[in-house]
């Protein structure tokens, strides 16, 4: 039905590589339009989200924290550690799932809007590259005129101004690993007081300055595991960029009388600004990033030609085709299902959460001990063992001070612990020893009393005071 033009893309292969196989750079062109505006905003807000987060603290702690070496973690003022494992396969499986339903019901509505290799690359690397070298016609020319001094300034200009992005965008991600005030600190000491966290940084920033500034979009459609995942999470009622080929065909042509002309005037203006090269026309192609340039530039060309817009659009396969629209499908209910065993089990498991936590076993020797009688003791006395562990999953270490609640001369109670207060590391869990040492009598009539016991939990921010009632047991007198 088309009439061949230079813009139509090759069937047998990806509209990135040319005929020998090797990568054809695209220069996809601007476009304006609603869709535009609103990624643009979307992507600055995510872009200072990420810039500024690191720098937020809540509690005395920074917001988001992934100390990989002590794995340790912390969540908007949470503390988490890598032995939380419930917790952390809680939040797996709410990812994947969040990942999943979205996908089933909006399609690649991340890769367009939220993904930090179009976010990047479209709101920094590639304004740059046209603010330097011009636009898409212009950067075409560049690139393949000859190294003359023109070319190679403006290249220079273009790779230094990508270094200064791709290393405040390190600096940014590292702060998320390392700690905001520690990467400061780092920065104003010479490399040699830190060499790993050195070539960390530049081996990322590289990583990042050819990822963004060169390998570009390739990634989504070679590397991304995401995008692979497509067709496994979506069906023909997801949400995606299509175009309504009902609507649109047979398009303008020579070889088509004009009355049978559908919208589509052939301008190929929805390939000039796809930043993967491809041909929306041809239906749902595995390179589409929904990233709705093309909606907006063929609405562009709708309006010119009066015609409504919408001819590429966000729809289903099963809406272009006149089928009902579902709402409930199998695998949607699957994800959701998944998506809220997690989100209520995360909640449950987070709100009951102790960061400061004690258990208590009794020893196993024995229930209770027969002290020997000295002459300094005005009565027979006895002694109960118990076992205490300590938790403290704060992000600072702790000291427990132990006391009995109340101190009862007339009981006499004794409490004795071999090391008070008992020091426990952040993210540590230590063992100690709780003897209490008591007159027979108190235990005489039941076998068993009641005593409380204060832990005094105290971190540098703050002592946490935990009231545990302990069982003592001893002889019976019938
Ligand atoms: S086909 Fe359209 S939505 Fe898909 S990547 Fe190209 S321009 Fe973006
Ligand atoms: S921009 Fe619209 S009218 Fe132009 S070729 Fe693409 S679909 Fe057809």
């Amino acid at each position: 039905m088309s009439s061949k033009n230079s813009l139509d893309l090759p069937e047998d292969r990806l509209g990135m590589l040319d005929e020998t196989g090797r990568r054809k750079f695209i220069y996809p062109a601007k476009v304006v339009g609603f869709f535009r505006n609103w990624r643009t905003r979307f992507y600055w807000v995510l872009i200072l989200i990420l810039l500024i987060l690191p720098w937020i603290r809540i509690n005395n702690h920074q917001a988001i924290l992934l100390n990989l070496p002590e794995r340790r973690f912390a969540f908007f003022g949470i503390t988490f550690w890598a032995h939380d494992g419930p917790i952390i396969f809680l939040f797996l499986l709410l990812t994947v799932a969040s990942f999943a339903f979205v996908t089933a019901v909006w399609g690649r509505i991340w890769c367009g809007w939220a993904c930090p290799q179009t976010v990047f690359i479209d709101a920094i690397y590639r304004q740059i590259e046209t603010w330097i070298e011009g636009n898409a016609i212009e950067r075409r020319k560049l690139d393949d005129g000859p190294w003359n001094t023109h070319k190679i300034m403006k290249r220079s200009f273009k790779w230094f101004a990508y270094a200064v992005v791709s290393l405040i965008i390190t600096h940014s991600v590292l702060a998320y690993f390392v700690g905001s005030s520690e990467l400061s600190e780092m920065m104003l000491q010479p490399p040699t007081e830190h060499w790993t966290a050195f070539l960390i940084a530049w081996v990322t920033a590289a990583i990042i300055f050819i990822n963004f500034g060169w390998f570009r979009e390739q990634f989504c459609i070679i590397a991304c595991p995401y995008g692979r995942l497509q067709s496994v999470l979506m069906d023909n009622h997801s949400i995606a960029v299509l175009y309504d080929e009902e609507r649109g065909e047979p398009r303008k042509s020579k070889d088509v009388p004009k009355d049978q002309q559908g919208d589509c005037v052939n301008c190929y203006r929805c390939v000039t600004v796809c930043p993967t090269g491809i041909d929306i026309r041809r239906g749902v192609q595995l390179e589409c990033i929904a990233c709705t340039a093309c909606i907006d530039a063929c609405d562009e060309i709708m309006a010119k030609v009066n015609k409504p817009s919408g001819l590429i659009r966000y729809a289903s396969e099963a809406e272009l085709a006149h089928e009902p629209r579902r709402m409930f499908r199998p695998r949607l209910a699957l994800y959701l299902i998944f998506l809220s065993i997690a989100l209520i089990g995360l909640v449950k498991v987070v709100s009951s959460r102790e960061s400061l936590d004690l258990s208590i076993l009794r020893a196993t020797d024995s229930p209770y001990t027969l002290l020997p009688i000295k002459d300094t003791d005005p009565e027979p006395l006895i002694s109960n063992h118990f076992k205490l562990h300590f938790h403290n999953l704060e992000i600072a270490d702790a000291r427990v001070q132990i006391m009995l609640d109340e101190v009862d001369e007339k009981n006499a109670i004794e409490l004795i612990s071999p090391i008070n207060p008992v020091r426990v590391k952040a993210g540590e869990t230590n063992r100690s020893h709780l003897f209490f040492k008591f007159p027979m009598r108190l235990t005489k009539d039941t076998g068993e009393m009641k005593v409380k016991v204060v832990f005094f939990f105290r971190t540098k921010n703050e002592t946490v005071p935990y009231v545990k009632e302990f069982t003592l047991v001893g002889p019976r007198e019938n």
